[in-house]
């Protein structure tokens, strides 16, 4: 065990480990032995972090129901070897409770949280972008402000994009001539012009590219004006796009339900 002494903050803990707060949201949770879990989080500051909440699957543990998935808190943790520990919890929003009511967006909300934790890289590196764009996606779902949906693909079209793999829907994303173009292809980046286009490439509807454009631009005006035909190909566009670059797609994904 390598206690770091020398790096303590003034008023560290009585153990002498490091102890930091950080904003988080919980990703996912694993049982650890009989009443412990190892909660994954993405921390505003800290990025991925995973810590192991003690007792919290105790009836009587005081912070077992803030380190549900999407809840949004403020933790304490104390650096340890490979694990941290999570030694205080705070609410600073219950999306979980609102998000788990409703299956919609329980679906939509668990492909997100697992999106995250696949699109943030190494553990403990600040992915400040990745953490905004997760807490912003989800206070929508929880406040059912917009079709959840279009909240998903819009928040994965934006993660894919933080993480560097900004998809292109108009000009070719081959040879940058400017668009709109008739071929898609998520292997190539986005939208082909005819001289780039390869066989097997997707034509989507031209309406169904000017909804991916607007979702990823955050155009909501424009995103909620498309009918239910052109949000069912953009599903697919996006969900084609994310296993290109995942390599394994998303396993919540074909759970999300979309009516
Ligand atoms: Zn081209």
């Amino acid at each position: 065990m390598s206690w770091r002494y020398e790096r303590c903050p003034p008023g560290a803990g009585q153990w002498g480990v490091g102890l930091y707060r950080d904003e988080a949201v919980v990703l996912r949770t694993q049982k650890l032995g009989e009443a412990d879990r190892i909660v994954a989080l993405l921390t505003r500051r800290h990025g991925r972090v995973r810590a192991v909440a003690k007792g919290v699957r105790r009836t009587s543990s005081r912070f077992g129901s803030r380190l549900e998935p999407f809840m949004h808190v403020d933790v304490q943790l104390a650096e340890g070897r490979s694990l941290h520990v999570v030694t205080q919890a705070e609410t600073l929003a219950p999306f979980g409770e609102r998000i788990c009511s409703d299956y919609g967006l329980y679906t939509a909300g668990t492909a997100m949280l697992e999106a995250a934790e696949r699109l943030v890289g190494e553990e403990h590196e600040p992915a400040v972008q990745q953490y905004l764009l997760l807490v912003g996606a989800l206070r929508v779902l929880a406040r059912r402000e917009r079709d959840a949906g279009l909240v998903l693909d819009s928040f994965l079209l934006r993660s894919l994009a933080v993480a560097g793999y900004a998809p292109s829907f108009s000009d070719c994303a081959r040879c940058g001539a400017p668009g709109p173009h008739r071929s898609f292809s998520p292997a190539a980046g986005g939208s082909l012009c005819g001289h780039c286009r390869v066989p097997g490439t997707a034509s989507p509807a031209e309406e169904t590219v000017v909804l991916l454009a607007a979702l990823l631009a955050g155009d909501w005006p424009t995103a909620e004006a498309s009918d239910s035909r052109r949000r069912r190909e953009a599903d697919g566009l996006v969900a084609a796009f994310l296993q290109w670059h995942l390599e394994r797609g998303l396993r919540s994904l074909p759970l999300v339900d979309r009516t």
